[in-house]
């Protein structure tokens, strides 16, 4: 994932960058053409923050930064292709944004409509989410910050949420389980039905969204958002619209889920759509126009938030469900609702049903009647990008006061940001303030119209840059789809798993969006995604206000870059986080110091040694090559394949007055080679010293030859009772338990063993098993 240019790489750029690296490198000596890009997802906030407190341009700001983590990211060695570098703030990238744009206004994927924002009185400007703590602006920690309703733009990603739930069944095998788990509950499928209920006095339907269609007779109230379109005809009277207006207010000031529960009743009734019977229409804060239908029925019986509502409102209580094995509880008496499936009790012709059979058959019922469906919700909302912002993709649309909202035509792309904008945090965007900008004639008819002041979320940079990677400098086309069709979908993506929502289910959805388009032909972005930990210290993230920060560069300059590459690798595996611990530091340089040494020291050597001393050097680089292979190949647990080859530096250093000439050489060449992804610096120092010429890292990876790799066996021979019965094979060294347990397990000695009671075993490692039974 590419980094936001905040102002200096951390700890965690350099931990997650260097997994990646040590991944490219490892691809690249196996033999593949890796593509390993970097770029900037460079607009956002606080280089507007920045340029209000510091009068510095944003742009300026952040090419500042971007070269100096750069330079950072150059010093530490990653092995990038900086000739595909993007920044997402540059019009070559955004131009795009505002093509993808139209095409999806085109198609209907771009809508506009009233949407509630936050609104500092005190600054007199909409504030982002990020600016408001605990309820108040970031400016004025004593202003309560207000929800104002305005138009805003959307992206119609609820049209793709089936599909991006189905699709996550293909993802399981490559993406973290977490990941996949929360975008399930994000997206939010919900199977139930719709139901309508007629009014008494007027011809009109109260339709609600149900999952729980089975307990309807126990629906004993209907509760309408209180910007229900129907409320204004329910209620007329004076006081009554104030209460509503009351509700509606404290909402908006408070956020749905601060407030108290409130209801009110309208006087009047609506029929049960099952058994006819009057129902009573209520109002109540907490039915949210957005979700559903923005009606509900009210089962207090069965639902934990409708039976505290009906008990506060002296609604009655009428249970219709019992558990399989219990009895029907009595309303009046209830001291908490029923909330499980069970059998139907007071349903009509559905009692003795179990709810599961009563769902589908009462909402096949409600559709063969015209009084309802089988219907699908999803919690997923559709993406409102629309920001009041300065430092983002202008929303590439022109208002005219007779032809309405007008698309930028194609061949006008990009709307460029106007540069020298004074940013003074008052107003809606920055951008209004600027009449070059704003003001311009309409593309239809020609007159005076005005642009959209609005910039984009930079979500939206995000959501599909990568694919800009492959085709960077393309000025016809955000990429050719066929150099697309060549690299994707993406072999390996790595990033926190603080983007398991939001950016991973945008990119999904704009992925999709892009093949329907016929630009591409994966259906996913990503084939496998790595979520690696944080870098902690003392136990908490490193932050500025803790104190607790340790600098790349100063790590860089004491250590070397290696040092730091490989003890963020060491400390822990890639997916947990880890915990600084200087010394750990020492210990990674000290190693390479070890390294270094030995092959310099070994690399000419000379005659034939000791033939024992050789050969067990080479069982031992051949077992660590197996074992840095397979971490690289499965879960990429790094800090074990480092653990392994420090065991194997150190037990080269045992047989090294013993190596032959041919051994010291094998030796030297094929650590340099397995130390190369981790520490590329030191590795390519060593393979000049080996004589070799160009990088190390297009030398392909050693293979391990298993005859070398095998340790040499022992035969022990296994006795019962004192009598011969087999012989095993272990290690030379096996620890008594291990042989104890293998002899046991040996099918020539079972029988003599089941059944019978084990008295004594008497091991003499490599040498004999007695096992004493009677
Ligand atoms: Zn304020
Ligand atoms: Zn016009």
């Amino acid at each position: 994932m590419l980094p936001y240019p905040s102002g200096k790489l951390h700890m965690g750029h350099v931990r997650n960058y260097a997994i990646g690296d040590a991944l490219a490198r490892y691809m690249w000596m196996r033999g593949y053409n890796v593509l390993h890009p970097m770029g900037w997802d460079a607009f956002g906030l606080p280089a507007e923050n920045a340029a209000l407190k510091a009068g510095r341009p944003p742009r300026e700001w952040t090419f500042a930064n971007i070269a100096q983590m750069k330079s950072q990211m150059q010093r530490l060695g990653f092995a990038i292709d900086w000739n595909r570098e993007i920044a997402t703030c540059e019009p070559e990238f955004y131009r795009w944004n505002q093509w993808f744009f139209i095409k999806m206004y085109e198609r209907g994927l771009a809508y506009r409509k009233e949407a509630l924002l936050n609104w500092c009185p005190e600054c007199g400007t909409v504030l982002a989410n990020e600016q408001v703590v605990n309820g108040c602006c970031w400016r004025h920690e004593t202003t309560p910050v207000e929800q104002r309703a305005m138009q805003q733009w959307f992206l119609r990603i609820t049209q793709y949420a089936g599909e991006l739930l189905d699709a996550l069944n293909d993802l399981e095998s490559g993406w973290p389980e977490r990941v996949v788990a929360m975008q399930r509950n994000w997206i939010g499928r919900s199977e139930g039905a719709e139901v309508d209920f007629r009014l008494e006095e007027l011809d009109e339907v109260i339709r609600i969204f149900t999952t729980r269609i089975d307990t309807i007779y126990g629906a004993t109230a209907l509760i309408l958002a209180p910007e229900h379109r129907l409320v204004s005809e329910l209620v007329t009277e004076g006081e009554a619209l104030l209460k509503i207006k009351e509700m509606i207010d404290a909402t908006a000031r408070q956020g749905p889920g601060d407030v108290e529960k409130v209801g009110l009743f309208t006087g009047k009734y609506a029929r049960h759509p099952f058994h006819g019977g009057r129902i009573p229409i209520w109002i109540g804060n907490f039915v949210l126009l957005g979700y559903g239908t923005g009606a509900i029925m009210a089962v207090p019986a069965h639902d934990e938030r409708d039976f505290e509502f009906c008990r506060t409102y002296c609604v009655p209580v009428v249970p219709v469900i019992r558990a399989a094995d219990g009895e029907l509880a009595e309303g009046a008496t209830m001291r908490e609702p029923f909330l499980d499936y069970g059998i139907l009790e007071n349903s009509g012709e559905w009692s003795g049903l179990p709810s599961a059979e009563a769902r589908q058959k009462m909402s096949a019922f409600a559709k063969a009647h015209g009084f309802g469906e089988p219907s699908i919700t999803f919690r997923i909302k559709d993406w409102g990008i629309s920001r009041q912002r300065y430092w983002g993709t202008p929303i590439p649309i022109i208002y005219c006061p007779r032809c309405g909202a007008v698309p930028v035509p194609e061949n006008e792309l990009p709307v460029l940001l106007p540069e020298k904008v004074k940013i003074t945090g008052k107003g809606r965007s920055p951008l209004e303030a600027v009449p070059e900008f704003m003001n311009v004639s309409c593309p239809r008819c020609g007159g005076a119209a005005k642009r959209e002041s609005d910039t984009m979320d930079t979500f939206v940079d995000s959501s599909w840059y990568f694919y800009r990677y492959c085709d960077p400098h393309n000025d016809r086309a955000p990429f050719d789809s066929q150099t697309i069709a060549h690299w994707f979908p993406i072999d390996q993506y790595i990033g926190g798993i603080t983007h398991a929502i939001l950016h991973l289910i945008y990119s999904r959805f704009w992925t999709k969006v892009m093949r329907d388009l016929g630009l591409i032909t994966n259906n996913e972005p990503a084939r496998n995604l790595f979520t690696q930990g944080m870098v902690l210290m003392g136990g908490s993230a490193m932050s500025k206000s803790k104190g607790n920060v340790v600098d790349p560069d100063e790590m860089v300059q004491r250590y070397g870059a290696d040092t730091c590459r490989l003890y963020t690798l060491f400390a822990a595996p890639p997916e947990k986080d880890m915990d600084w611990n200087e010394s750990s530091v020492e210990g990674q340089y000290r190693f390479l110091g070890r390294v270094y040494r030995f092959v310099t020291r070994n690399v000419d050597r000379a005659g034939d040694g000791d033939p024992r001393a050789s050969r067990q050097a080479l069982r031992k680089l051949h077992q660590t090559i197996r074992k840095v292979t397979n971490d690289f190949d499965s879960r990429w647990h790094f800090n074990t394949s480092i653990a392994s080859l420090m065991e194997l530096v150190n037990e080269l250093y045992q047989h090294e007055p013993g190596l032959s000439a041919a051994a010291a050489r094998e030796v030297c060449e094929k650590l340099t080679l397995m130390v190369a992804p981790f520490a590329p610096y030191t590795a390519q120092d060593l393979w000049g010293e080996l004589g070799a010429h160009g990088p190390v890292f297009r030398h392909p990876w050693p293979s391990f030859d298993p005859e070398l790799a095998k340790e040499d066996l022992a035969e022990i021979p296994v006795q019962v009772n004192g009598k011969l019965r087999a012989h095993l094979q272990a290690p030379f060294g096996t620890p008594k338990v291990e042989l104890q347990a293998l002899a046991l397990s040996l099918e020539k000695v079972r029988p003599f063993v089941d059944g019978k009671q084990i008295v004594k075993v008497v091991v003499v490692p490599d040498k004999l098993v007695n096992l004493v039974v009677k």
